[in-house]
């Protein structure tokens, strides 16, 4: 091995949120290594806003994310029926224009290039072209999910100037005080400045198909209801984000994250299961597992194990995420799983400040439970158990 030439120290498929972040900062600590990104998009990063919680994040991990932040907000609200509530607690968003502008400066990127082939040490473009490199990192984003074991959270963003100013010097986190739509339904708003604001109908709902125009609708009577008046449209977000109801959620390499582990190829971000089952953030996970990187030599046989290492612990924080996502989506009707959201909002902040983080204690799970949550206690128990005679009943099967 040590014979062959290699083009590359590192080459990076996929430039989105992960892989641009551990290619910078690669840039940033290595400078002497060569670098590449892949990326079959027109940018870094997409067309995205990513946000994330104060107490997501260590000082530490939170200095890998600073210099791409573009707001940061004091505190954030939540508005359900029964109970609002103001958080005291900062809040942060980054958009992808920046991570595009300052990645792209720092580090040698192929945009609009396809790849077709991965392996651990060699990369194949559409178009024929390979790459050798030492160490390769995929963050190509989801992998193909089993639709039978994912739920959604979709939304629709459109950034928006207004007329007027709107008076929000917060977020919105969430304001579930609308029609449910068969949905967990809710508003999420970020105020730029005192004008300019994005406005998202999120839905966690049982299909993945957005129909962006009726989205944009709802939106802009949310807007005419509080009184705010478009100016213009300046950036629309589409997602669909699947929402994991049991460990085993991929399709292919028998179902399960890890599934890419036999691959060799280490995988970050969302492909490597660096994201949180519940609110599908991947920010902080992917950030923790970027700090871990940069300790170890950057080579495969340093990476690869580590990356292995730290997807499995993800997973295994995950059960409790997908058990609360099945109460979401199984334990009541459609219509009502809002109330999970209003009776969690009722908690301690610590509670929902880890919960956000992914770092749930063993004192959370029984806090959560002994405040009885608005759910038939049979409901919860076939949520749990049904998962677990499937668990069984694979396990048999594999
Ligand atoms: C609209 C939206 C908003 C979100 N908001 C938040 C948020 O606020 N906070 C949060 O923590 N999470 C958020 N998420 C979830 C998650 O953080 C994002 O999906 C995040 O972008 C995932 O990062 P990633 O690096 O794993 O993948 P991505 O950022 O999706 O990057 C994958 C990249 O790989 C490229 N690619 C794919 N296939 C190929 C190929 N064959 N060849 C070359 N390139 C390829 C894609 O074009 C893309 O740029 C959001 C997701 C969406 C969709």
């Amino acid at each position: 091995m040590s014979d062959r030439h290699y083009d590359y120290d590192c080459v990076f498929v996929g430039g989105g949120l992960s892989n641009s972040l551990l290619a910078y900062w690669i840039r940033q600590r290595y400078p002497k290594l060569k670098i590449l990104i892949l990326e079959q998009g027109e940018k870094l990063g997409g067309n995205h806003t990513w946000s994330f919680h104060e107490g997501d994040l260590t000082q530490e991990e939170f200095q890998l994310v600073e210099p791409f932040i573009s707001k940061r907000w004091e505190g954030y609200s939540v508005a359900f029926p029964k109970h609002s509530r103001r958080m005291d607690s900062s809040y942060y968003s980054i958009k992808s224009e920046r991570l595009h502008e300052r990645v792209l400066e720092q580090v040698e990127t192929l945009l609009e290039t396809q790849v077709t082939g991965v392996a651990p040490f060699n990369i194949t473009g559409k178009n024929g072209q390979q790459w050798a490199a030492k160490c390769v990192f995929d963050g190509r984003g989801f992998p193909v999910f089993n639709p039978e074991m994912v739920a959604f959270q979709k939304f629709v963003g459109l950034d928006l100037e207004l007329i007027d100013p709107h008076g929000l010097t917060e977020p919105i986190l969430m304001d579930a005080t609308c029609p449910q739509l068969n949905s967990f339904r809710f508003f999420y708003c970020l105020p730029w400045d005192e004008k300019r604001l994005l406005v998202e109908d999120t839905r966690y709902s049982d299909t993945g198909e957005v129909d962006s125009e009726s989205f944009g609708a709802e939106i802009k009577s949310f807007c005419e209801k509080k009184g705010w008046k478009i100016a213009r449209i300046l950036r629309e977000e589409v997602g669909s984000l699947p929402i994991p109801l049991r460990a085993k959620y991929l399709l292919g390499d028998k179902g399960q994250p890890e599934g890419w582990m036999a691959r060799l190829v280490p995988c970050l971000g969302v492909r490597g299961g660096f994201f949180h089952s519940t609110t599908g953030y991947s920010l902080p996970d992917t950030v923790r597992a970027i700090s871990r990187i940069l300790l170890v030599k950057t080579e495969y046989q340093s990476v690869y194990p580590i990356v292995v290492t730290l997807s499995k612990q993800v997973a295994k924080r995950q059960w409790f995420f997908r058990f609360l996502n099945r109460l979401l989506f199984q334990g009541c009707e459609a219509n009502c799983r809002y109330r999970i959201l209003e009776f969690f909002y009722r908690m301690p902040k610590g509670l929902i400040r880890r919960f956000y983080a992914g770092k749930l204690w063993p004192t959370d799970y029984i806090r959560i439970f002994l405040g009885a949550p608005p759910i038939k206690i049979r409901d919860a128990f076939r949520c749990l158990f049904h998962n677990r005679q499937r668990f069984q009943q694979e396990k048999v099967n594999a």
